[in-house]
């Protein structure tokens, strides 16, 4: 048989995979890929064991485990003041991932346009293409990474079908205000366009700000789908749960398609995640100032080094400006050589845009690391 063209002919390995390859084959410090060097939590890990053991190994509701459900739902109700009914408004899903998958398919069509904000996340963009849909790439603004609302005015069309935020934002650590929600309400309010907010880094929100989810603005409600990470919130990326809210009908539309590619979630870590939960409510609480503390000693070890940066308003990433270090090399140069030369791995900001400004001198770093390696990291960093 002849080999059949790609659907996405310019996607390679994704930055995630290839960077922490390189850290394994270099022996490097790996702050590149987003996820925890520490260990899970020891009751989670103890609560996952006794669900395995106590026979919780067959497929779950294609919804969702109900008591999750309906922990989320409280969740919500305290933090947002919105009433889900767990049965109709959530579904818990292997991973963000498929979700986000799922409510672009669900609702997306071929020809449709979405409006992605750059710097993005690497996911959006090939999943809208994979269905002959239209990416419509809207660059924030540099170097506060805010939006351009005449922009976004500027591209909202008739096929405009989807609006992808995502808050607080990976790369960048930024979050949205209420006046940007309030601009985006006012653009596409009497238009047939969804919102896909992508909030997994939802309870790492620093210095006293607080996340507002799409779903606590009412003129959201019914045209939203809100994604969150069990991975992100329980030190857990590799146990890939997470889940999507919606509206009645948004969750319909979204079923009809998520019972086809998954069907259900994967059924200990449920059990586990929902007695974890109740035993220990504080774990979210916490949160917040556990990674403020691991973004303070990350900048804290980098004073006095060469690169500049602005603290991460939330989500686990440092992005940390090395202009006036090398300011010839572009940033996957620059990786390269800490790679090489320093031993330290980074992910280079511009693979998060379709088109990056030239003059992009930024590196992610993710700082959901031990304080030993965020230390280590420091004495690196201060050589450069
Ligand atoms: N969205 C964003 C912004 C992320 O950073 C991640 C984590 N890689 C995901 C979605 C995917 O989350 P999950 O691992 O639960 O699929
Ligand atoms: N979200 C993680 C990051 O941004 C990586 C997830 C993945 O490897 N796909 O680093």
């Amino acid at each position: 048989m002849r080999e059949l063209p790609s659907k996405l002919p310019d996607l390679g390995v994704t930055i995630f995979s290839t960077m922490s390859a390189l850290a394994q084959q270099l022996g490097a410090l790996n702050l590149s890929q987003g996820f925890p060097d520490f260990g899970a939590p020891q009751d989670l890990i103890d609560a996952l064991a006794k669900a395995t053991t106590s026979g919780f190994n067959q497929y779950a509701p294609g919804d969702g485990l109900p008591i999750l459900r309906q922990l989320l739902a409280e969740q919500y109700a305290q933090r947002d003041q919105v009433t889900l009914d767990p049965n109709r408004h959530i579904t818990i899903t292997p991973g963000a991932t498929i979700a986000i998958f799922c409510a672009i398919q669900a609702t997306v069509r071929a020809g449709d346009e979405v409006i992605i904000f750059d710097p993005s996340y690497d996911s959006y963009a090939p999943t809208v293409q994979v269905l002959g849909a239209k990416p419509v790439h809207i660059a924030l603004k540099h170097p506060d990474f805010s939006v351009d609302w005449n922009e976004v005015k500027d591209a909202i069309n008739d096929r405009t079908r989807m609006v992808i935020v995502n808050t607080p934002h990976n790369p960048t650590g930024s979050i949205w205000s209420t006046t940007d929600w309030h601009n985006l309400i006012q653009l596409i309010q009497d238009k047939d366009i969804v919102v896909l907010s992508d909030e997994v880094y939802e309870h790492l929100i620093f210095d006293g700000q607080q996340h507002r989810s799409a779903c606590s603005f009412p003129e959201l409600r019914d045209r939203s789908f809100v994604i969150g990470s069990f991975g992100k919130t329980f030190h857990v990326t590799g146990w890939k749960t997470g889940f999507c809210v919606a509206s009645d009908h948004l969750m319909k539309l979204f079923r009809q398609v998520y019972q086809f590619a998954s069907f259900c979630g994967v059924t200990p870590v449920q059990v586990a995640l929902a007695e974890y939960i109740q035993q220990h409510p504080e774990h979210i609480r916490e949160l917040s100032s556990f990674y403020q503390a691991k973004r303070d000693l990350f900048n804290q070890s980098i004073q006095g080094s060469r690169f500049k940066w602005t603290p991460s308003q939330g989500t686990y990433f440092q992005n940390l400006d090395y202009s006036d270090i090398r300011p010839d090399l572009n940033d996957t140069d620059m990786c390269q050589v800490l790679a090489h030369e320093h031993g330290i791995v980074a992910i280079p900001v511009s693979v998060f845009y379709k088109n990056a400004p030239q003059d992009l001198r930024l590196l992610r770093f993710c700082f959901a690391k031990k304080d030993q390696t965020l230390q280590q990291a420091g004495e690196i960093l201060k050589k450069v």
